[in-house]
Order: structure tokens, then C-alpha cells, then sequence
């Protein structure tokens, strides 16, 4: 176990997880207390402070959701979320990230997000990683490699996207029980998560699953498949029976906001079992991109409300991709809060961003953060002073544009070299209509 976990969990961490088993309402305020001794950040010791006033609070749905966990997951997923994602990730391994992002004048994420491969079992319509090319993969060598280096700079968090990283269960099984000072968490379209797998992640503690799903059947099907969603639904049944940790992941688009922006929709997740869900909206990536898919802004302010009302009322933690901004001050790519290696091993500053200057199998992590692009990130975030227009791509697309130019990068889509011109004038016109609904939003919320 990592030196920042060992220096609590010989102290308080043990005695104050076994207090939270044996009554959580009432033990979890104890944990905070002793929890706070080691930690000296201001905004962390704030965040602690909050956690402990939620317990109070009968009816706050983040109570309500702790609650859930207690009942519905292993007491080792407990656990490794209180020492990986808590302690090392958020709260003490950022305090080494921010020490660092001072002294190299770069930026230092929070989290990586890795393709382990590019192969997919599925061809689901306006995939954004369809025009990666579907050989490459990242040996698990230099997988283990990326998590080393990001563990010097206080990265504890690592999450995997693809292709469909389950067809590589076995050496992410491996990475997770090597790094059990970490946080995994791999996006899935779940027709893989047989009882095994779920089993073995329930058994780790530190390794949890987001299933794609984009509505109900005819929505999900529409996208991904026939059978698709039949085989996701089962792919949950084997985590929750499992006791493993999972949540989904939506991408909202022209032809399903009313069905995934739905209380039906949620409370049928959360009855499956998630405990988080993450939405994220359509990107027109790749020249045969189909733009009908993107929203329109009244579609994309309407999720703005309605997750922010969910938020308020059901036990599970939601994040809404573009239009969460005020809650990290704008963009958090580049390296600011997160990058993403393609399973091709370019260092692209987000999974959206198809653009590189520099490929992980000869360089650093290091050597990518101070990469011309990554740097160019750096110097104009954030890309509007309204958080609600926080995207260089899809919200200033004027601005993407700029920094790839500027910064020499090269597409890192093979099998169509999509010049950023012709990609960044597909966002155009949903930008300017977004403007409006944004400083609506922006006065509402800010
Ligand atoms: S580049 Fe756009 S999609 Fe990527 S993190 Fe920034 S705002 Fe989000």
C-alpha cells in the first residue's frame, strides 16, 4: 500500500472504517473528525465538513445514497473508496499534484483515462472512438508504466475507455490488483460483465464498472444493436448480485433527451443497482459524422435543469459533461484535471480531442503534459468566462482550432485525418445557438 494510505491507515483509518460497518449514520461524522486531523487543505477539509452535515440530514439524497452503499456493496468496496478515491485521489494525492503543477508551471490531472484497446465487439452509431483504428492496443506493461508515473505525480485515479476494455478483463483485473492503492473505473458497453468478472471486481474493491445505455430498449437498441440493452440489463444483474460497484453512462442526443431525461429512466437505473450515472451529450467526430444527432440548445438546457433537479431528490451521484463547468471552472482536459491515452498511445488532452503531439510508447507523461498542445490547454482555460460554455470544441470552437494550429498537433483519427477546420465548423452553429441558453443559465445558477 502507497506511503499517503499507510500514514493513516495505521492510525485512524482502520478503527474509523470498522466504526463506520457497525453503524454508518452514526459513525461516519467520527470518521470525518478523525479523517481531519491528517488533512490540511482547505477546500478538502470543507468537502469533509459538508459529508459530515449531509449524515444529518434524513432527507438529503447524498445521505440517502451513502445509506445505499452500506447496503449494497462489499464492505472491501467501502473501503478502497474511503482510502483510494477519497484519501489518496481527491484529497491528499491532489496535494502533491498541486505541488508539482508549480513547480513545472504545467498541468497535472487528476485522473487518466486510458484505452487499453480500440477493439469493439459493437458498432454503435456515432461512436466517438469510430474512426480510431481497431488493432491497436496498449500492452499491459505500458499500462502498468503510465499508472507508475502518474502515481509520482499523485494520480490515483484511472479510468478506461475504448474500444471495449472488458475484451482486456484479465490484465485489468492484474493493473487493479497491482495498484490497490488506486481507483479504477472502465467504461463498458456491459455485453461482457459475465458473474466471474463481477465477482472478481467485488472482490477487489477498487475497480468499478459505467454501463453505456442510452434509454430503454428501442433507444439503446437504436444505437448499439439489437440485444444490446438485454445484455447490459444482465450485465448489471451480475454486479449487483455481486455486490461490485456500477453506475451507467448516457449520451443524450437529438432522438433521446425526453427518454434518458426521465424520472422513469433514473429510478429504473437505481433500482438496477447504479449508484452513479454520468451524461454525456453527442460529439460530431469523423467526417461521417451524423450532426442531426446533436442537440439543439433548448434539448441541452433542459438537461442542464433537470439533472440539477435529480440532484436534489434521488440517491445517486450524477455529473452532466458539459454542463457541469461551474463545478471545475471550465474545461478540465489537457491535463487539468484529466487526459487521454488512445489505445494507439497518443496523449490526446481529452477522449473528444482527436489531436496530438506526442505518443506515450517514446515519451513521458511528464514530457506530454509540457507537449505544445497540452501547454496551449493550459495558457487559455478557461475558454469562455461563462462555465456554462466551458467546451473549446463544442462551445468555442473558434478556440480549438486556434491551439491546434498554434501548437503543430496532428489528427490522431487514421482511418480519416479530420482536419480540425472541417471538424470545428460542425460546432459552429450549435455554439451560437448555445449562447443565449447559457448566460440564461449562467444568471440562474452562477
Ligand atoms: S475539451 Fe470539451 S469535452 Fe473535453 S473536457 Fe474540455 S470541455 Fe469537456
Amino acid at each position: 500500500m502507497d506511503q499517503i494510505t499507510k500514514g493513516i491507515s495505521n492510525t485512524a483509518l482502520h478503527l474509523a472504517l470498522h466504526y463506520m460497518e457497525n453503524n454508518p449514520e452514526e459513525n461516519i461524522p467520527k470518521v470525518v473528525d478523525a479523517l481531519l486531523v491528517f488533512i490540511h487543505d482547505k477546500k478538502n477539509r470543507e468537502r469533509l465538513i459538508a459529508a459530515k452535515r449531509v449524515m444529518k440530514e434524513k432527507d438529503n439524497p447524498y445521505r440517502n445514497l451513502i445509506i445505499r452503499g452500506f447496503e449494497e456493496l462489499q464492505p472491501i468496496v467501502r473501503k478502497r473508496f474511503v482510502s483510494n478515491f477519497v484519501l489518496n485521489a481527491s484529497m491528499l494525492g491532489s496535494e502533491r499534484t498541486q505541488a508539482l503543477r508549480d513547480r513545472y508551471d504545467c498541468n497535472i490531472p487528476w485522473a487518466i483515462l486510458i484505452d487499453p484497446t480500440s477493439a469493439c465487439n459493437l458498432r454503435c452509431t456515432g461512436c466517438w472512438a469510430g474512426e480510431y483504428e481497431k488493432t491497436d492496443s496498449l500492452e499491459f506493461e505500458l499500462m502498468d508504466r503510465v499508472i507508475r508515473e502518474g502515481k509520482e505525480m499523485g494520480v490515483y485515479f484511472y479510468i478506461y475507455s475504448g474500444g471495449e476494455p472488458t475484451l482486456r478483463k484479465a490484465d485489468l483485473l492484474k493493473l487493479a490488483a497491482t495498484h490497490d492503492d488506486c481507483m479504477f473505473l472502465a467504461f463498458t458497453n456491459g455485453t461482457l460483465v459475465d458473474s466471474e468478472f463481477s465477482q472478481a471486481l467485488a472482490e477487489l474493491g477498487n475497480f468499478a464498472l459505467v454501463f453505456s445505455i442510452e434509454g430503454f430498449e428501442e433507444q439503446t437498441d437504436f444505437r448499439r444493436g439489437s440485444g444490446t440493452y438485454r445484455k447490459v440489463l444482465e450485465g448489471m444483474r451480475n454486479m449487483r448480485e455481486a455486490k461490485a460497484p456500477f453506475g451507467f453512462s448516457t449520451c443524450y442526443h437529438s432522438k433521446n433527451v425526453d427518454s434518458v431525461g426521465s424520472e422513469d429512466f433514473l429510478d429504473f437505473l437505481i433500482g438496477q443497482g447504479c449508484m452513479f450515472g454520468w451524461y454525456f451529450t453527442y460529439m460530431p467526430l469523423g467526417k461521417n459524422a451524423d450532426t442531426t444527432l446533436m442537440t439543439s440548445a433548448d434539448q441541452r438546457e433542459y438537461m442542464a435543469h433537470w439533472v440539477r433537479g435529480m440532484r436534489n431528490k434521488k440517491p445517486v451521484f450524477l455529473l452532466d459533461f458539459w454542463n457541469d463547468g461551474q463545478y471545475s471552472d471550465g474545461c478540465i482536459a489537457g491535463g487539468r484535471r484529466y487526459l487521454h491515452i488512445n489505445a494507439a498511445g497518443d496523449v490526446e488532452p481529452c477522449a473528444f480531442i482527436h489531436y496530438a503531439n506526442t505518443n506515450i510508447r517514446n515519451s513521458t507523461l511528464m514530457d506530454a503534459l509540457q507537449s505544445p498542445l497540452f501547454m496551449e490547454y493550459r495558457k487559455h482555460q478557461p475558454f469562455n468566462k461563462n462555465l456554462f460554455q466551458p467546451c473549446p470544441l463544442l462551445d468555442n470552437p473558434e478556440a480549438l482550432a486556434q491551439m491546434v494550429k498554434d501548437s503543430g498537433a496532428s489528427s490522431t483519427q487514421p482511418l480519416d485525418y479530420e482536419d480540425i477546420d472541417e471538424l470545428c465548423a460542425k460546432c459552429t452553429g450549435a455554439a451560437k445557438e448555445w449562447e443565449s441558453h447559457a448566460n440564461l443559465l449562467h444568471e440562474q445558477y452562477s
